[in-house]
């Protein structure tokens, strides 16, 4: 530890000012919180000195790695240049220019314009905006209705909020708004019906969507919204067919396809992006997280040629498109992200999530495959997670009010190892850096089993 830190005058200065976020409240404000100082690599230190390797990549961003003084020196240069200025009105920095240029260059080729923010969340929000704007200028003004799927995770704004399809990021909040309506979730694991093959339960949910889509009217019906792996709603994997026969039902009916990257893309999946992954072929996509590894905060949001050129022809009569953040392009963001995709470039961070995540998911199941608590390990390249049973024979999953997840956490934890509880998958979820080695693969799998061991 290169700095030595005063943890409790922290942690009574912390409590005393900062309302967190996803956090119950009372619990921190009289415990205090754990407070990180450094990282590198893929692991973090906290202001008493304890290190432990973060499986989860801080919240599925850091990509990278952390400690990388490549981001900062970028950072400091553009910040030395110019620092900051907007993005409205026809004005731009070359950062945002070069940053763009090659973000385009690795979407599908009917995909060539980007609009920047600084969130996940203002991504999907400008995405539904769009969405809006687009049918609008298309003479459909009442086309605005955005289908996400339950359990999902898109973000905490007001419309993000009522994307996600968690209960309690609804409830309290009057959420969600009423634009928003909810889907089956793909899970296959714990949603099929018996004797149902992966194949027939894709086709019955997309009947399902489409069926949706009819009773809420096609006409009112604007786009609907999908990870390609469901990530914060449980590490859901699409079963075999699902996104083709979504894709044939959205087609039919008009309907545009949000592919939220937030999560999967810059590399998770072993490759760019998790819609080349599974074959989608979105008409919008929405990137943050690891397209700066957590190191600023950026998001960027990607439009079709198709949808671009109504906007472009519609604002010649109805003049500016009127939306957009001060932060839009900042110059410093960007710079950091060039860096970012220099490393994930150069060092083949791509290729090495998936040969390690190759060799990880291998390694869990082989140890535990058989525990009589697992009912199933998913995901795909260094994303993953461990379905938690009280009885995978029946499938009964654990009461909830145990709180059997994040027990199962701490346990990790204190065995030096950080992975995510998802209480309503009943899950713990991994995204690590994506120079994630085998010998910390080695060490994540163990910490596990030995974790695990404790708690059931
Ligand atoms: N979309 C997905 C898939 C996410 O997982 C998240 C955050 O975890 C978001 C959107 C929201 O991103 P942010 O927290 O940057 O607003």
């Amino acid at each position: 530890m290169s700095t030595l830190y005063d943890t409790e005058r922290l942690k009574k200065a912390d409590s005393a000012s900062i309302l967190h976020p996803a956090t119950v409240v009372a619990d921190v404000a009289e415990k205090g919180p754990r407070i990180i100082a450094e990282g590198k690599g893929c692991f973090i230190t906290d202001t008493e000195g304890k290190s432990q390797l973060d499986a989860v990549g801080g919240l599925w961003c850091m990509n990278i790695g952390y400690g990388r003084p490549e981001i900062g020196d970028a950072m400091k240069k553009a910040s030395d240049q110019l620092g900051y200025f907007h993005t409205f009105a026809g004005s731009s920095n070359p950062a945002q220019i070069q940053l763009a240029e090659r973000l385009v260059a690795k979407m599908p080729d009917h995909i060539n314009k980007v609009f920047f923010g600084s969130s996940g969340s203002d991504a999907n929000d400008s995405l539904m905006k769009i969405v809006w704007y687009y049918n609008g200028l298309r003479g459909k003004p009442e086309k605005r209705k955005i289908i996400s799927r339950r359990q999902a995770y898109h973000g905490t704004t007001i419309a993000s909020a009522s994307l996600t399809g968690l209960a309690s990021f609804h409830r309290n909040f009057g959420l969600p708004i009423a634009e928003v309506k909810h889907t089956s979730l793909p899970h296959y694991y714990r949603e099929a019906k018996p004797g149902e093959s992966e194949l027939d339960f894709s086709n019955r949910l997309a009947r399902e969507l489409e069926d949706l889509i009819i009773a809420e009217g096609p006409e009112t019906v604007g786009a609907f919204i999908a990870e390609p792996i469901m990530g914060a709603g449980g590490v859901i994997t699409p079963p075999e067919g699902y996104f083709s026969a979504v894709q044939k039902v959205l087609k039919k009916h008009d309907i545009l396809f949000i592919c939220d990257e937030v999560v999967c893309g810059f590399g998770r999946l072993g490759d760019w992006f998790g819609h080349r992954v599974y074959d989608i072929r979105p008409d919008m996509v929405a990137t943050a997280k690891g397209i700066t590894s957590g190191y600023f905060p950026l998001s960027a949001a990607f439009i079709s040629d198709e949808i671009w050129n109504v906007l472009r022809d519609g604002s010649a009569t109805l003049g500016a498109f009127a939306h957009g953040f001060t932060y839009s392009g900042h110059p410093v963001g960007c710079a950091a992200a060039m860096a970012n995709l220099d490393i994930l470039q150069n060092e083949n961070l791509i290729g090495n999530a998936a040969d390690v995540g190759a060799y990880l998911h291998t390694s869990l199941r082989e140890a535990l495959g058989d525990h009589a608590h697992i009912g199933e390990i998913r995901g795909h390249g260094l994303i993953g997670a461990i379905q938690l049973m009280a009885d995978r024979d029946t499938k009964t999953g654990f009461d909830l009010k145990h709180k059997i997840a994040a027990r199962c956490v701490a346990a990790i934890g204190e065995l030096g190892v950080i992975y995510r509880p998802l209480p309503t998958a009943d899950s713990l979820a991994f995204s690590p850096p994506l120079c994630l080695t085998r010998n910390e693969a080695d060490q994540m799998v163990d910490a596990l089993r030995k974790g695990l061991d404790q708690v059931i």
